[in-house]
């Protein structure tokens, strides 16, 4: 059963073939200047549903992130300030120490998200030497000129500059303001700053072109084609990079290289977006994986959440729809710990046909553009079949998870001391009175003790703090 993914290039789903026995994927990391919001993280699980998906249909993966610690100023457009050094300043600290805490923040978010790490890291502040090279090839191809102190990409020696975000240009450049009073044509782009309007610049580097740090873009093509090749297959991030991040990309990438296209596959996540606004760093209207967890959900729910909607489609935020996919995966958790306990039986049927057809089920919805609503409500279906014996549904749903990533192997019981289990007796006792103030007072007891009691149409649930 191929593997069709929606390619944002041609607009179309096409058969998935790599160029080479190993599959070169890049994704756009993260811009180290604040925790990444969940807005950030619904991208990075769609590129994990991804790659998983890549590797249960037997591919080998290379999967490269990088880290963005200079260059990403305010507007994508090379406007606005640094977003590093705002942050230093704001925080009293210097912009590699803000790099680095941000880095390890946003690995540890994908760590409890059960993210699969990428196979390679790499930092824009570790490249600067492949940034300068491709700039002097790109010079030498007369792509560049200076101005005002910085190096410049000219879009106009490109016969289709803008192509992956199909822009019409005639009417762009009418209407599009220069902002930057050096630039030949509005959608020209920095290579490098020699510029800066702090005077502290803390991050800069001796080039040829004077001392300064490189643009944004540069160093997704300059680090990509390092690691994966001049040619490679697929290249992700989320939607709003299509218009200036990945259209630069691409442009920088094949005038250097002459070789077309540089990325065979586009695949770009829609956004999280709050019920009115879009969720953005810069907004401070954000909410991170630490939000979710004060608030009593784990990451796990949060994946969860995320896979009820296909990848392509904007997620509406709200705690509401959070509670339900809370709820739903703490249902899933217990039923699935209640088939793990009594798989084995000798009561358990044996149905190969009706296994075999989940698990094609399955393989063609994933395959299907990545498809994990429909996979999710597959996985269900299983867990409902009593037609299937427990040991095959346990295998079953163990094979979904390597996709889905909700940890299912490990869920274990939890040990309930007699003490937690008498509260809660106690505690739904005084529900039943209505004596409120009472319930509230001995959940808080229960809390105190490691543990939640979840209430649900089928009665109390006790849960380790943490778990799903
Ligand atoms: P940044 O750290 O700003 O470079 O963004 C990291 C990733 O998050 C990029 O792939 C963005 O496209 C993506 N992103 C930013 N905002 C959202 C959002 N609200 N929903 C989904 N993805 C987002
Ligand atoms: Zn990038």
């Amino acid at each position: 059963m191929a593997l069709r993914l929606y390619n944002t290039l041609t607009r179309k789903k096409e058969d998935f073939v790599p160029l080479t026995d190993v599959v070169s994927c890049y994704a756009c990391g993260p811009t180290v200047y604040n925790y990444a919001h969940i807005g950030n993280l619904r991208t990075y699980l769609f590129e994990d549903t991804l790659k998983r998906v890549l590797l249960y249909n037997q591919f080998k993966v290379k999967h490269v992130m990088n880290i963005t610690d200079v260059g990403h100023l305010t507007s994508d457009a090379d406007f606005g300030e640094d977003k590093l050094l705002l942050a230093a300043l704001k925080e009293n600290k210097t912009v590699w120490a803000i790099a680095e805490y941000y880095a390890r923040a946003f690995q540890e978010d994908l760590r409890k998200l059960n993210i699969l790490s990428p196979d390679l890291w790499c930092k824009a502040t570790e490249h600067i030497k492949e940034q300068l090279e491709l700039i002097e090839r790109l010079e030498k191809k007369e792509f560049t000129y200076q101005a005002g102190g910085n190096v410049y990409f000219d879009t106009s020696k490109l016969d289709d500059y803008g192509k992956l975000a199909k822009l019409d240009l005639s009417a762009e450049q009418k209407h599009r303001v220069k902002k930057d009073p050096n630039k030949r044509n509005p959608h020209d782009f920095v290579l490098w700053f020699t510029k800066s309007k702090f005077k502290e610049q803390e991050m800069k580097w001796p080039s040829k072109y004077g001392e300064g740090y490189p643009g944004w873009h540069l160093e997704c093509s300059a680090m990509s084609m390092k690691y994966l090749g001049e040619q490679f297959d697929i290249h992700c991030g989320g939607i709003d990079h299509i218009p200036i991040h990945h259209t630069n990309e691409i442009a920088q990438s094949e005038a250097a290289t002459g070789k077309k296209p540089w990325v065979k596959y586009w695949l770009h996540g829609e956004f999280l977006v709050l019920e009115k606004d879009k969720m953005a760093k810069s907004a401070g209207n954000f909410i991170t994986l630490s939000t979710l967890e004060e608030k009593g959900f784990s990451p796990l729910d949060y994946r969860y959440f995320c896979l009820g909607t296909h990848y392509r489609k904007p997620l509406v935020f709200s705690y509401e729809a959070m509670e339900g996919a809370k709820n739903s995966l703490s249902k899933l958790a217990a039923k699935i710990l209640e088939i793990k306990e009594s798989r084995g039986q000798s009561s358990d049927k044996l149905n190969n046909a009706l296994v075999e057809g989940y698990s094609n089920r399955f393989l063609a919805e994933i395959n299907n553009d990545l498809n994990t609503p429909l996979a999710l409500a597959t996985l269900w279906e299983v867990l409902k079949d009593e037609q299937i014996g427990n040991q095959e549904k346990y295998m079953l749903i163990l094979d979904f998870d390597r996709v889905l990533g909700l940890g299912l192997k490990r869920l274990k019981k939890d040990k309930i001391s007699q003490k937690v289990l008498d509260l809660a007796k106690a505690r739904e006792e005084a529900r039943k009175k209505k004596d409120w103030a009472k319930s509230d007072q001995l959940r808080d007891k229960i809390k105190e003790l490691g543990f939640v009691v979840e209430d649900s149409k089928e009665g109390p649930r006790i849960k380790k703090i943490g778990r799903i």
